[in-house]
């Protein structure tokens, strides 16, 4: 608690008996001065700081307003408290030296507890009462001290995305052009051209990178065999005589290794023809910009300690049927690694679309919804298919952590949500895993240039045709690598998302939360996040204690909830929405 001591220890201890919005929120604990009128008041007061309303005040707008200002506001705001507390000792003792008001602490005491169960102080005059009800408004934020520390950024993930190169991007990018082309049936074995070369310099680079993980990050090649996935076109490939193509992965090792982070961009390439694996492909936009992006993020984020591990994967055959990331997520499911957050970074070169309009400060997030599921789907995807809300799915949850890192990082480089799986008639990466029922997410740029996509390059009636480097806008991709790295540090730097968390299925006007409390010594305490229904994005926060059972006063019906495990640094773990259940015997 940032307070400056008040001159009256004894005001002093009446002031912090106040309970924290933790304690208030914690129904189970028998100590806390309990009631529904002491929760209702508590989070009525709370509201009034500022959470009700998320178009003036929210989880949004502190964070954009950056941790610096919010670190000012912090400062003004004890000042005005420090003053208040000044005021209400002085007050205090005038009342104490007051013979024929004896007592007076004690009553302080009863109007603070008479306060919190929404009652009006007796013995306080109206100007008192007045700066009573402004100071507990204050006391409830300042004592949830773990708002203001979520706000703070994360030392080692400014220091990751200052790392960040536009230069060696681009150089990374020219030089995957250089391979002539990447299709992933071209030559496996031609040194200098096609897709076996390209993957070998992708591999040496990446081991370049893995020097500075001290031993944590190792390169390898992840091979299989194209026709396993060629489905239709399985005879075809057979004929083409490719029995085996690769992906590359460095795994970045973190203190939590059942927890894995995938970032991907695809290596190969194509021309107009989908199978024509000779003519030039130079694919630099599609999707050299997302294989440069996930180099530079191995090359930036190889130092960097993480509870998760982070895998950078620059994989093969996407533009095949997302072959290569199939094999990647197949291998997942098989051996059942807990994929926490999947982000594929596709066509994020910051194109200007054949009028010349570009938007070189945004970046499209596409996230699925709740998804639909069929009687083969995974039973991870069908349990979720029954999720009791349309904009709720872990692939949503990511794309809205991705959006926050987005404002906490890079705040001149704004997220814009789609809430679709992919573009119109197109598909990504990220889609094999949300099969799976892994969260996924695809990042694209917001002016595609179609001229430029899957095309011969050629000058046809002097316009240029093809996927060429001098259209891609190097400092935006530089722009993109930050957002990853902002967004994959964030949930992979946190601990792991809460589990169990269940919203009490009773007919009530209150909802009720609990979850399995975590044994990890480093968590802190729990966020909980609410938005109304119709709301996109979390609009309200509260930090609780280490508790396992929240209610709040307000009904299930309106409001959706979800939970996020805290540690002692503030950072926060990706949200676990909260799904119905019965209390645990
Ligand atoms: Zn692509």
């Amino acid at each position: 608690m940032l307070l400056e001591k008040p001159a009256d220890p004894s005001l002093m201890r009446t002031l912090t008996s106040l309970p924290t919005a933790g304690t208030l929120a914690k129904s189970r604990n028998p100590s806390s001065s309990k009631s529904p009128a002491t929760t209702a008041r508590g989070w009525s007061a709370e509201r009034t700081k500022g959470w009700a309303d998320p178009s003036e005040i929210g989880v949004s707008w502190a964070e954009r307003l950056g941790a610096q200002r919010m670190t000012r506001m912090q400062n003004g705001k004890n000042r005005f408290m420090s003053h208040l507390l000044e005021a209400l000792s002085t007050r205090s003792a005038r009342c104490r030296n007051d013979t024929r008001n004896p007592g007076v602490e004690g009553e302080l005491g009863k109007d603070a507890d008479r306060l919190l169960r929404g009652s009006p102080p007796r013995t306080l005059e109206i100007p008192m009462r007045i700066a009573s009800l402004i100071l507990f408004v204050l006391m409830l934020g300042d004592l949830s001290s773990l708002t203001a520390q979520s706000l703070a950024r994360d030392p080692e993930i400014v220091a990751a995305l200052k790392r960040i190169d536009a230069g060696r991007i681009e150089k990374d990018i020219r030089k995957l052009v250089s391979f002539g082309t990447r299709h992933a049936l071209s030559s496996q074995d031609d040194p200098d051209r096609g897709v076996g070369a390209a993957g070998s310099w992708i591999k040496s680079e990446l081991e370049k990178a893995a020097a500075a993980s001290e031993g944590r990050m190792t390169v390898s090649f992840d091979p299989f065999d194209p026709r396993d996935f060629a489905g239709r076109d399985r005879e075809r490939v057979d004929g083409m005589g490719v029995h085996e193509i690769r992906n590359v992965i460095a795994k970045l090792e973190g203190s939590e290794p059942d927890r894995v982070i995938i970032v991907s961009g695809h290596y190969d390439s194509r021309c107009g023809q989908r199978w024509d694996v000779t003519s030039d492909a130079p694919g630099a936009n599609d999707d050299g910009s997302g294989t440069a992006v996930v180099m530079e993020l191995a090359r930036a984020l190889a130092p960097v300690k993480t509870r998760a591990s982070i895998w950078f994967a620059c994989v093969t055959a996407e533009e095949e049927g997302l072959w290569g990331s199939s094999h990647l997520a197949k291998f997942c499911d098989e051996n059942d690694i807990v994929v926490e957050a999947m982000i594929t970074n596709d066509i994020v070169g910051g194109a200007k679309d054949k009028n010349g309009f570009s938007e070189d400060h945004v970046l499209r997030v596409f996230s699925e919804g709740r998804p639909q599921a069929r009687p083969d789907s995974h039973p991870r995807r069908k349990r979720q298919a029954r999720w009791p809300s349309e904009s709720d799915s872990p692939s949503r949850e990511l794309a809205r952590h991705t959006a926050r890192m987005m404002e906490l990082y890079t705040p001149d480089f704004r997220p814009r949500l789609i809430f679709r799986l992919d573009r119109y008639l197109r598909g990504g990466d990220h889609r094999p895993f949300t099969l799976l029922g892994y969260p996924g997410i695809r990042l694209t740029e917001p002016k595609e240039n179609y001229l430029q996509q899957h095309q011969d390059v050629r000058k046809e009636k002097g316009v240029q045709y093809g996927d060429l480097p001098d259209e891609v806008d190097f400092a935006y991709v530089a722009r993109v690598a930050r957002a990853n790295a902002a967004s994959l540090l964030g949930a992979a730097r946190a601990p792991r998302p809460p589990r169990g968390v269940r919203l009490l299925a009773a007919l009530t006007n209150e909802s009720t939360l609990f979850w399995k409390k975590t044994d990890d010594p480093s968590v802190k305490g729990y966020r909980l996040l609410m938005r109304r229904t119709t709301e996109p994005r979390w609009s309200r926060r509260q930090d609780l204690a280490l508790v396992d059972e929240v209610t709040v006063p307000e009904s299930k019906d309106d409001w959706l909830f979800a939970l996020q495990a805290v540690d002692a640094e503030g950072r926060a773990s990706l949200p676990t929405f909260a799904l119905p259940g019965r209390r645990r015997r």
